[in-house]
């Protein structure tokens, strides 16, 4: 017997590493017409490394010390910047404090009490009031060479700044081209850094419409802005800000490999293999399906 086209298209894109979620969703795939892609663990390969630790002269900290606070701070968390914390700590054979009342927030960063002082690790921005502090000068000093700049406050008070550095994914160019070909619309990105980090990656996946320093919800309205025009939005992502995102668009499609949980399973789609190429390889994949379908 003959598969239905739908249902072979998805065992075909199953064989390109993309675990389509329902013959619904591989219909649907093929009537996209803009892409909005996350950056950091989208475009970027998701395994940022610490290249700067600064503390602030006045906090009486050493090197060490501030990316110990930080580290023990970000050990419960799953985000891929908190990730690149720990492993710099555990590089440096520095062992951790334990945290207590670990909170997180996307977008944001996150909290904790370490050794009795509370912790917290995040975007400057989004932690800081005062735009114009020597710690922003010191963190846009680091944004301009592309790092993400997070802070780190002890107490309440800045006690340093870490900068991180993350690649292009090998593919993330290439991936942009096909889909600006495919949908015919140049895709758009989505992200909660900072505005010349953002613009940094995007001059190198060929990327002009650059949304910068966005909430969740902000990347959740973006989508719902395009769709309001009209569109049918495909969104690419891998973490919990990108989930409310993923569930507006027309097609979610998460990064699999360190995707989060909870954006794998608001997901339509999934990125099994961890290849960004993929994405459009299962879009023309749909289109095939669809003309056989009668
Ligand atoms: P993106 O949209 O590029 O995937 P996120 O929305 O996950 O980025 O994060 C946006 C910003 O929030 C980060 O650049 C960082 O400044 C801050 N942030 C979020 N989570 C963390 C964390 N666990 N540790 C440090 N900073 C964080
Ligand atoms: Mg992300």
């Amino acid at each position: 017997a003959t598969m239905p086209p739908l249902l072979s298209a998805i065992a075909n894109a199953g064989r390109h590493g993309v675990l389509v979620k329902s013959a619904v969703v591989m219909e649907r795939l093929g009537q996209v017409d803009a892409v909005a892609l996350d950056k950091t663990g989208t475009l970027t390969e998701g395994t940022p490394r610490v290249t700067d630790l600064r503390p602030l002269p006045g906090s009486g900290l050493r090197e060490e010390e501030l990316l110990t606070l930080a580290a023990a701070a970000e050990h419960p968390s799953e985000h891929p910047l908190a990730r690149a914390v720990v492993d710099a700590a555990s590089e440096r054979g520095l062992g951790l404090p334990a945290a207590e009342d670990f909170a997180s927030e996307p977008g944001v960063g996150v909290k904790a009490v370490v050794d009795g002082r509370t912790v917290e690790v995040g975007a400057p921005a989004r932690l800081l009031d005062e735009a114009r502090s020597p710690v922003a000068a010191l963190a846009e000093e680091l944004e301009e060479f592309g790092r993400t700049a997070i802070l780190v406050l002890v107490d309440g008070s800045p006690a340093g700044v870490l900068g991180i550095a993350d690649r292009p994914r090998p593919d993330a160019a290439a991936t942009v081209a096909s889909l600006a070909r495919l949908t015919g619309t140049a895709p758009t990105l989505l992200t909660g850094d900072n505005p010349r980090a953002a613009a940094h990656l995007a001059a190198e996946a060929g990327i002009d419409d650059v949304r910068a320093g966005l909430l969740p919800q902000d990347k959740m309205n973006a989508v719902k802005e395009m769709e309001g025009a009209g569109r049918k939005v495909m969104v690419v992502g891998d973490g919990v800000n990108d989930a409310p995102a993923l569930a507006a668009a027309h097609i979610g499609v998460a990064m699999g490999r360190a995707g989060s949980d909870l954006a794998l399973e608001t997901a339509d789609a999934v990125i099994v293999r961890d290849e960004l190429a993929a994405v459009p390889t299962t879009v023309a994949l749909s289109r095939r399906a669809r003309q056989l379908v009668v």
